[in-house]
């Protein structure tokens, strides 16, 4: 791109990126949107910083950042500047909007970041950096994530808060009305699976995961949770229940190939004929040109689990390895995608 060799526009914005998100983390973390949002007036700095307990220097530079990259707007009048929300930052970043991508900033602020400090080493060992970021064994990597109540209920919310996006696009993907009884494996707060029961309201919907998630999502998720049932166990180690649709949503991606193959083997024991498996999961391009969100979530599984992202041929590999067939791949065009197979 000439205009790239000219002056590098592109590529100074791209090593700004960290800095990007972190003035918009810092404000999620501090309570900037909900207290935009939640004002009738645009506010000075003073004022935000007098509400939120920080110094007036420091909130007025993060809130001037935050216009420069549209999502706050400034009115400027009398020599004083006035903030106010957009109706992007309205929407997704205040704790109580109605499409709150909240719980998933402050995941990636206070884990992600932190482990993608490491990623030189990732790379370079080609494994997880959970025992240099945390302390933590590389082998159990839901033993990492887990490894307090606290940090269990934060990767939750981060699960929970994606399907805000993405849920009815990847349930819609096919029509799925045929499957009387679904089980999502590892469905974890049950935010999928709600939009499961939604969009098929004669079907039966449960979500299975480890114990202590569905413990966690039933006293912290619950009144969400009406229209699916839960049931706990370990799907590598234990019996997975009788369905005729199983979904594993984000789970081939925590896992190594083997690790894969063996659920998914799993899985076709347990599937009648007829019955069938939804993948859910960011997919590569097949020709390795993106999309990049996909790209970035499979460093992001080097650096925090197991796994990789993956190509659709490569499930359809996975899959009918396993013995399912009439596999069908649906691209939504947003950042998760859908697979069907059938047994
Ligand atoms: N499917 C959910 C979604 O897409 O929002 C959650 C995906 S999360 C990356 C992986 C999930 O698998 C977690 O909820 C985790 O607790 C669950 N999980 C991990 N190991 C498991 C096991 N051995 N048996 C059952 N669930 C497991």
């Amino acid at each position: 791109d000439q205009n790239e060799l000219d002056y590098p526009f592109k590529l100074l914005e791209y090593f700004n990126g960290f800095r990007v998100s972190k003035v918009i983390f810092t404000a999620c973390e501090l309570g900037v949107f909900d207290l935009l949002l939640n004002s009738a007036e645009p506010l000075s700095s003073r004022t935000v910083a007098r509400e939120l307990g920080t110094s007036p220097d420091g909130m007025e530079r993060l809130l001037d950042a935050l216009v420069g990259i549209d999502i706050l707007e400034v009115e400027v009048a009398d020599g004083t500047a006035l903030y106010s929300s957009t109706d992007v930052a309205s929407l997704y970043l205040a704790k109580g909007s109605a499409k709150s991508l909240h719980d998933m900033i402050i995941y990636q602020s206070q884990t992600i970041y932190p482990l993608w400090s490491n990623m030189a080493d990732a790379v370079r060992e080609g494994r997880n950096q959970n025992q240099k970021t945390f302390g933590l064994p590389p082998e159990d990597v839901f033993q990492a994530i887990y490894r307090s109540e606290e940090e269990m209920l934060k990767f939750m919310g981060l699960m929970n808060s994606s399907w805000v996006l993405d849920g009815h696009d990847v349930v819609t993907a096919f029509n799925l009305s045929g499957f009387q009884t679904i089980v999502d494996l590892g469905g974890c707060t049950g935010a999928l699976a709600r939009e499961m029961a939604q969009a098929y309201p004669s079907s039966s919907v449960t979500v299975f995961d480890l114990p202590r998630v569905v413990e966690a999502a039933q006293q912290h998720f619950s009144q969400e949770n009406q229209a699916v049932a839960f049931h706990t166990g370990d799907f590598f180690s234990g019996e997975i229940p009788a369905a005729d649709l199983y979904v594993l949503a984000r789970i081939l991606h925590d896992w190594p190939e083997e690790k894969c193959l063996k659920l998914l083997r799993k899985i076709y024991d347990a599937c009648k004929p007829g019955g069938g498996v939804l993948l859910v999961e960011a997919m590569l391009f097949e020709n390795r040109r993106g999309p990049i969100m996909a790209q970035i979530f499979s460093l992001n599984m080097l650096v925090q689990a197991e796994g990789r992202e993956r190509a659709p041929s490569e499930y359809s590999h996975m899959l009918s390895k396993t013995g399912f067939h009439n596999i069908q791949v649906c691209r939504t065009g947003k950042s998760y995608d859908s697979i069907l197979a059938i047994r």
